[in-house]
């Protein structure tokens, strides 16, 4: 047995299903997971001595790879300083001053500890500030495991939510609205019947958990029409796509302001960090200032914040963004030719630097023509693929995230890795 295999089965006896978040756990793509010893760069190894090209990047929390030397020195001297303080700090104001520079719908921000805080708390914050209870969200978008978020309901019709797990009641969701991505016409109509109720509309403006799946166009556009002629707010969770597509997120790349926004992974560089923000009329709701609550002994912590820092740090010295594109691009080509090549019918989602890989549909617009894909396929894919070096994200609903420190030489070795790959499909 490897040694993944004896951790697993470790593991397995005292944390459920062996992991500390489900998907971690190869469920969907059956097998055991890997444990992962260290990573380096583009690349990640395991406990056992192979190497990976990881496009994981711990879920798209790293945009310039693993263990980057920036970011673990500015780790390694905060966390001499003293791991945590509860009182403020100027790093702090640092890391807030730079993302208010450069997110353009944000102009005060709160720091919290995870993307999935950070979503409860704007729609928190969107509901103090509205006195309204419903909140719009769209089929096969995540925005963290909070009670009201955790709702996806039916297909094709505005419903309301339902809850997808026990535990969560149906009272935490009896306001959740709950519309298919891509559909305008279906939030309209939610509007039409709830429209004095709705508190907010919340999106990813560049859907990326159930594969990616760009907006089309006009759709985020008639969100903020809805919102505006409502009273709502419109809350774009940019946890995924904030310092990935662009330094000001999808907002300055689609060139859409939100009410409220939140972010996540990139900007804490690899550690727990999050926020949330927005105009600062509303933020002034939040308390100390206003009456809307939200706090946490650990935001802002002063290590992560230093990561943070470093994160945001080479956002501006390296500029990645238009390489980054064209280099996504130019590998999105190569990999989709090598499938046509093979016969084998699949579609390519790309945003920027941001994509993924669906197998039998053509066209992906929705959590419906997600599901419909070749899953089945995607998993053998995957195996092929990790037996060859390559680490994807164990499922095909998610997105494949490419960094700085992906270069020709890991570029060469995945695309050979997927010729193989596809021509055992
Ligand atoms: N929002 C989006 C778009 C996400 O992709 C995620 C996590 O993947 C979250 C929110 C929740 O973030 P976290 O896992 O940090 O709680």
């Amino acid at each position: 047995m490897t040694r993944s295999g004896e951790l697993f089965e470790r593991a397995l006896t005292v944390t459920p299903g062996g992991v500390n978040s489900p998907v971690r756990a190869f469920k969907s793509v059956g097998g055991t997971p890997v444990f992962v010893a260290r990573g380096q760069g583009a690349e990640l190894f395991d406990v056992d001595g192979n190497g990976y090209v990881d496009y994981v990047q711990s879920w798209g929390a790293h945009l310039f790879g693993h263990a980057r030397e920036e970011i673990v020195s500015a780790v390694a001297s905060a966390a001499r300083g003293g791991t945590s303080f509860g009182a403020p700090t100027e790093p702090e104001v640092r890391l807030a001053e730079r993302i208010v520079d450069a997110v353009p719908g944000v102009e005060k921000v709160r720091l919290v500890n995870s993307g999935t805080e950070a979503c409860m708390s704007a729609v928190r914050l969107a509901r103090g500030i509205t006195g309204r209870a419903a909140v719009v969200k769209f089929e096969g978008c995540y925005h963290g495991h909070s009670d009201a978020l955790l709702a996806r309901a039916g297909s094709g019709v505005a419903t309301l939510g339902l809850p997808d797990s026990p535990g969560v009641t149906g009272a935490a969701t009896k306001d959740t609205i709950v519309v298919p991505y891509n559909d305008l016409e279906l939030a309209r109509a939610a509007f039409e019947r709830r429209e004095e109720e709705i508190a907010c509309v919340i999106a990813e403006p560049v859907a990326a958990n159930m594969g990616v799946v760009p907006p089309v166009p006009g759709f985020l556009e008639g969100l903020r029409v809805l919102c505006d002629d409502a009273g709502a707010l419109l809350i774009f969770d940019e946890v995924i796509t904030g310092f990935r597509l662009a330094r000001g997120g999808a907002q300055e790349l689609l060139g859409i302001a939100p009410d409220l926004t939140t972010l996540g992974k990139v900007m804490g560089g690899g550690m727990p960090c999050a926020a949330f923000g927005g105009t600062a009329d509303l933020m002034d709701h939040l308390a100390p200032e206003g009456s809307v609550y939200q706090a946490g002994t650990l935001s802002g912590n002063p290590v992560a914040v230093a990561a943070g820092l470093a994160a945001l740090e080479l956002v501006d010295t390296l500029n990645p963004y238009a390489a980054l594109s064209d280099r996504a691009a130019a590998f999105c080509r190569d990999l989709s030719a090598l499938a046509s090549e093979k016969g084998i019918q699949h579609s390519v989602n790309r945003v920027e630097s941001l994509f993924s890989l669906f197998f039998g549909e053509s066209e992906i617009v929705d959590f419906e023509s997600a599901d419909r894909a070749g899953h089945d396929e995607y998993a053998r894919f995957f195996h092929s693929m990790l037996d060859r070096g390559v680490y994807l994200p164990p499922s095909g609903y998610e997105a494949w995230f490419m960094g700085t420190e992906h270069g020709e030489a890991e570029i060469e070795r995945t695309l050979e890795a997927a010729s193989e790959a596809i021509s055992r499909l």
